[in-house]
């Protein structure tokens, strides 16, 4: 927790305006507790209230989706689109489709994105957005006239120098296809208002890949950094089997390392021969879940059918890759007995606050997620590159600038932790820092 009394109060007021949005406060406190000392020292904070307008959405965007199921019956979802901070930048910020999307969770994601999006030093300030609709058991046709209904509203709002939204959880490559197909019917213009495009529509190549190559870019400077070492002969547990937990397992193992569970929300697979990852990536071009029929292909492996039981998996390196807050503190506390000496995060907020604080506690070194998973917007901010000057990158050329901005970004991490937190392995501090100062700087030159 925090110690300035100007953080202090600002958070006990944001805590009785939004008491009914955990998942927002939880990301507002992550981030205060790191900025104690420049507060301290930068009188200018307090004097221009950065704090109290960088906590607040400049514009939250709430509309109804109403769409016709294949049965011929009206069905309504609700949506919003969180416009948080565009100091440094358009809006850029995923669009995720689950029942559990409520503003809260938008807020966090939008919160968290400002800052990410600034470790990446690209020119995008932060956004989120989504709707309660679940694609899972619904028809192609279904999820085509949601996204198109779901753009008739949002179109007014995006594009690409306002706000440029991409995909999140439930959100692949079919959803933005259709929600991008029907932006450009609206708006008669190719003009890449969307990232994370198929390749035919504009997308770029390396862009899938991009969020879990660029986690595992990111550990490799860790492990570098603090260890002399690499992913050579790491055992490695992944959770999550989508866009991001796929991909990072896949190039942990492309690094030498041996992964050896993954999740999703069948289950947990354990594999001490090595995760199949080949097998995973093609159950689930034609399945919406694919870790309960990994068994019948590998009988050796062992299934448990509660996802949590990933963490008692005896590991040397930890990536939660699945949803937010999966890492609760009885899980960090098994995954210290049974030997985790490193976690890092793909997905955004997987650790709770006691969670990080345990690891903190005991040696863990910890990647939080707004550096260690940046590696997918950083590449969506290519992708704007490329769609604006009318060029295509290989695959090789986006892959060698991912890389190249995860190393920096773990740099930008390593020297600020350094100087603000007296602990260089403090990489939480580190971004948190890094990725504020640069939004602050901007927001003192717009003036209020
Ligand atoms: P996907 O929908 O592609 O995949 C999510 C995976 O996690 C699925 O395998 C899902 O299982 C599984 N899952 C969901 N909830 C749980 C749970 N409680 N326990 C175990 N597994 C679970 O999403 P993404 O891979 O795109 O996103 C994953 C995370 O990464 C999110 O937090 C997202 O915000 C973050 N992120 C994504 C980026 C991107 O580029 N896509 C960029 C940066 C961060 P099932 O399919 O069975 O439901």
């Amino acid at each position: 927790m925090f110690k300035s009394t100007y953080l202090v109060n600002v958070y006990a007021d944001l805590s009785k305006r939004y008491h009914d949005q955990p998942e927002y406060l939880q990301v507002v406190e992550e981030l205060l507790s790191s900025l104690d000392l420049l507060v301290e020292n930068d009188p200018k904070i307090q004097e221009n209230a950065i704090i109290e307008r960088i906590i607040e959405p400049e514009r939250i965007i709430k509309f109804r989706v109403s769409w016709v199921d294949d049965s011929g019956r009206v069905q309504v979802n609700r949506a919003l689109r969180v416009q948080f901070n565009s100091a440094i930048g358009p809006y850029k910020g995923g669009t995720r489709f689950h029942p559990s999307v409520n503003e809260s969770i938008m807020k966090f994601l939008a919160f968290e994105q400002i800052f990410k999006n600034s470790l990446t030093c690209l020119p995008m300030g932060g956004a989120k957005g989504g709707a309660d609709f679940d694609p899972y058991g619904k028809s192609d046709n279904e999820i085509m006239r949601f996204c198109q209904n779901y753009i008739l509203e949002l179109y007014r709002h995006i594009g690409p120098r306002m706000d440029v939204p991409a995909g999140d959880l439930g959100v692949g490559a079919k959803e933005v296809g259709y929600l991008y197909g029907m932006y450009k019917r609206i708006e008669n213009e190719f003009s890449g208002t969307f990232t994370s495009k198929g390749i035919e529509s504009g997308g770029s190549l390396g862009r899938a890949e991009a969020t879990g190559y660029g986690l595992c870019y990111f550990v490799e400077e860790m492990l570098s950094a603090f260890k002399k070492d690499d992913f050579k002969n790491k055992r490695v547990i992944v959770s999550g089997a989508g866009k991001v937990g796929s991909m990072a397992a896949e190039k942990a193992i492309e690094l030498g390392a041996k992964v050896i569970a993954i999740s999703d929300i069948s289950g947990v697979i354990h594999d001490e021969k090595g995760i199949d990852i080949k097998l995973i990536k093609n159950l689930s071009k034609t399945n919406t879940v694919v870790i309960d029929k990994y068994q019948s292909y590998h009988p050796d492996a062992v299934f448990s059918p509660d996802p949590v039981d990933i963490w008692k998996v005896p590991c040397d390196i930890a990536l939660p890759c699945a949803t937010q807050n999966e890492i609760y503190l009885d899980s960090a506390k098994a995954l210290v007995a049974n030997g985790c000496w490193l976690v890092a995060e793909g997905a955004n907020m997987p650790t709770t606050n006691e969670a990080a604080k345990y690891f903190r506690e005991h040696d863990v070194l910890f990647g939080p997620g707004k550096a260690a998973n940046a590696g997918g917007v950083a590449v969506s901010g290519l992708e704007m590159a490329q769609n604006a000057t009318f060029q295509c990158w290989s695959f090789e050329e986006v892959d060698q600038k991912l890389h190249a901005i995860m190393k920096q970004i773990f740099d930008r991490c390593h020297e600020a932790s350094s100087t603000y937190a007296g602990r260089p392995d403090d990489l939480v501090t580190g971004a948190n820092i890094s990725g504020f100062i640069k939004v602050y700087q901007a927001m003192l030159q717009q003036g209020v």
